[in-house]
């Protein structure tokens, strides 16, 4: 049998930071070399933009959520990767990211690895990485099935931005976590300073030993639920929230920026998952703004100089929960 191509997945609710750690690991040796596939929802393609991914240029699946309606695309996304490495019209890759969208459930995908025979005799799942931001982890744990079939699906959880969160409150969230999850490892991230070696690890070693059922306190994720009202086509109307682009153009300063970031925040203020988006000031410079629920304000970032690409719309992607 031939040595199959493995696969390291990579969810974590809507603004818990998979991006900012991944932009790092993307980075370093074990993933240095690796393909990847990101996963969107919304009309601006910005987490691909906010990467700087120094290989290949990822595989886009925008629109539609791989746990909804864009499972199709990703089987092909891994199709086209596999034969663009054998007919080396690619650079070789070592391993494949699949970045998914901060409201998927991993359960479908992962099952769709087994089940797809094209990619199941040439990939192998390597492991599932779940990110869950701690100055939000209980509430958004508790408030969104989404995030809890996310935990459950890991093999490793990753509780981020613990620099935010003090030490008790630290603590406290990793006991939980991993009460709810023993087979799970569980590891902190500060300042997305956690390595993809240190991760690696433990997925190596959850190969070792398979996963043991979950504690029956757990709530279950959202799939029971699907008959009662969810609908399988588009992401929206499965996981209750919307998207809406908000341009915002021909800006002259910076607080005058932030003033209307501030306004879009507070008119949203009861169903803003996330906001994110590149705005282009009048002196053409470029700034990356993002905003997770429990954030003050959004925070607004020096963006990359553009290499090439579509050019992104200048403004932001809200997604709003429905009401
Ligand atoms: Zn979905």
């Amino acid at each position: 049998m031939i040595e199959r191509i493995p696969v390291y997945l990579l969810t974590g609710f809507l603004g818990s930071g998979k991006t900012t750690l991944l932009a790092r690991w993307l980075k370093q040796a074990p993933l240095r070399n690796a393909a990847l596939i990101v996963n969107e929802v919304g009309a601006v393609a910005l987490d691909h933009a906010m990467l700087g991914h120094a290989g290949e240029a990822p595989a886009l699946i925008a629109d539609a959520c791989i746990c909804c309606s864009g499972l199709p695309a990703l089987h092909e996304a891994l199709e086209n990767l596999f034969w663009a490495r054998l007919y080396r019209s690619i650079e070789r890759f070592d391993c494949v990211v699949i970045e998914t969208t901060g409201l998927a459930d991993p359960a479908p995908l992962v099952a769709s690895m087994n089940s797809h025979a094209f990619i199941h005799e040439r990939y192998r799942l390597a492991g599932v990485v779940t990110t869950i931001g701690a100055p939000t982890a209980l509430q958004t744990i508790d408030s969104f099935s989404e995030a809890r079939a996310q935990l459950d699906a890991a093999n490793v959880i990753v509780l981020t931005k613990t620099d935010v969160a003090d030490d008790a409150t630290r603590r406290q969230l990793m006991q939980t976590l991993q009460r709810s999850h023993p087979s799970t490892r569980v590891l902190c991230s500060a300042n997305a300073d956690l390595g993809s070696a240190d991760v690696l690890r433990y997925l190596d070693d959850a190969r070792a030993a398979p996963k043991e059922p979950l504690r029956t306190s757990w709530r279950p994720p959202i799939r029971p639920r699907i008959g009662a009202g969810f609908s399988r086509d588009g992401s929206s109307a499965r996981h209750a929230s919307h998207t809406r682009f908000e341009a915002i153009e021909g800006i002259a300063r910076l607080d005058a920026l932030n003033t209307q970031l501030d306004v879009l925040i507070e008119r949203h203020r009861n169903t803003l998952l996330r906001m994110k988006g590149i705005v282009r000031m009048r002196d053409g410079a470029a700034f990356i703004v993002q905003f997770a629920r429990g954030d003050r304000h959004a925070s607004v970032t020096n963006a990359l100089p553009r290499s090439g690409g579509p050019e992104v719309a200048s403004g932001v992607t809200l997604i709003l929960r429905d009401l």
